[in-house]
């Protein structure tokens, strides 16, 4: 299993990092030892002082294809979630000034905590969703909001990687992105239903 992450899709989040906003979808792999499990805790790394959490719609594939056309797109994923895509920002910025690749400050242990998965509602968008921290909402997802929308997505990136049934894709972040702290509780919702739960110790 493959975890396909794509960065700077909503335009609100781009700004609030002082990114650009891409022409074209940003591309960034976690292994399979990033998954954390539904339910399971999330231990702060000691290699960071500054993790930030990143609620994100999560698909999960589930088909095999590759170079699919994004017309066809939409049969590839039936399921979806809310994840978080914990990112070691100090350690990032400075991947980032260097030019190197950001694999270690956004691909580490636990750093892809996923949530239950639930049927993808097919004609029914656009979907909120949003990110509660401590019981309080600081990040709301609104699918229209999307720069790369999921078929879009799905279409790009098989023209490079096969997917594969079971990878997952986190499809990026609304603003509102912010540091974590030991003892945090965090709860994702798509709509009124709640699918992710992640404890920090
Ligand atoms: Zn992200």
């Amino acid at each position: 299993m493959k975890i396909i992450c794509i960065g700077r899709n909503y335009t609100e989040h781009a700004k609030e990092l002082n990114n650009p906003v891409p022409s074209e979808p940003l591309i960034f792999l976690k292994p399979d030892s990033a998954y954390l499990q539904p339910r399971k805790p999330f231990f702060y790394p000691n290699f960071s002082k500054d993790i930030h959490y990143e609620g994100e719609l999560v698909l999960k594939i589930g088909r095999n294809g590759r170079h699919i056309e994004q017309q066809f797109a939409h049969k590839y994923y039936d399921e979806f979630t809310v994840g978080i895509d914990f990112t070691a920002r100090d350690l990032q910025k400075k991947l980032k000034e260097k030019g190197w690749p950001w694999e270690i400050s956004k691909g580490f242990d636990g750093s892809a905590a996923i949530g239950t998965f639930i049927p993808f509602p097919k004609g029914e968008e656009p979907i909120l969703y949003s990110l509660r921290k401590n019981g309080k909402t600081v990040q709301l997802g609104n699918t229209k909001d999307m720069i790369f929308h999921f078929d879009a997505i799905i279409a790009y990136v098989s023209q490079f990687f096969t997917l594969k049934m079971g990878d997952l894709i986190f499809t990026g972040t609304p603003a509102g992105v912010g540091p974590i702290a030991i003892g945090d509780r965090y709860e994702g919702y798509i709509g009124e239903k709640q699918v992710l739960k992640v404890k920090i110790l």
